[in-house]
């Protein structure tokens, strides 16, 4: 069993990668990136403390009643999770597809946590080269990795965006998405 620290979970959305999915935001990051988009969840403080049967239960909730193609994992920094290999292995027995944002460079993530994700986004946010072509990254030097071919048909996603936000009007309110 594993605890995880978790700021907030949106059962299902639209704006944070193809198709409906379920979004994870970690809490904690060592990194202080300037402007940080979620400065909210930079702070290591306790949040939420879920173990992995809990938000397994979540997840299966957000297929049953959204049918949810996918996860992604964001924060904070989710390689801070002990437990993240774990749960990456779980959400893929639900043959659920994984998009991950990290502040790590590609190259120094850990392969049992690479081997589980469809997409990986890597790097710090640097505000000085905001990316304004492709959806979801903040700024050039971060990278689209295409782990797997699950989602190389949705590359358009990415690179041809269509520009959305979400208003979330359940337990709590908050805008999700590009800005308009
Ligand atoms: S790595 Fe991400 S969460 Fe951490 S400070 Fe940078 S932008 Fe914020």
């Amino acid at each position: 069993m594993n605890k995880f620290n978790v700021a907030l979970i949106n059962m299902c959305t639209e704006v944070e990668g193809p198709y409906k999915r379920l979004c994870i935001w970690f809490q904690g990051c060592d990194r202080n990136c300037k402007n940080c988009c979620n400065v909210d969840f930079q702070k290591k403080i306790k949040k939420n403390i879920m173990i992995d049967q809990e938000i397994i239960e979540i997840v299966k909730q957000s297929i049953k009643n959204y049918a949810i193609e996918g996860i992604t994992l964001s924060g904070g920094e989710p390689l801070l999770q002990i437990g993240l290999p774990n749960l990456l292995r779980q959400f893929k027995e639900l043959n659920l597809g994984i998009i991950l944002f990290t502040g790590e460079k590609y190259e120094n993530i850990p392969i049992d946590i690479i081997s589980y994700c469809d997409i990986i986004i890597d790097g710090e946010f640097n505000e000085k080269v905001i990316d304004n072509q492709r959806a979801l990254i903040g700024s050039q030097n971060q990278r689209l990795i295409f782990v797997s071919d699950r989602y190389i048909k949705d590359k358009d996603w990415f690179f041809n965006p269509i520009l959305k936000e979400e208003i979330n009007i359940n337990t709590k309110f908050y805008f999700n998405g590009d800005k308009l």
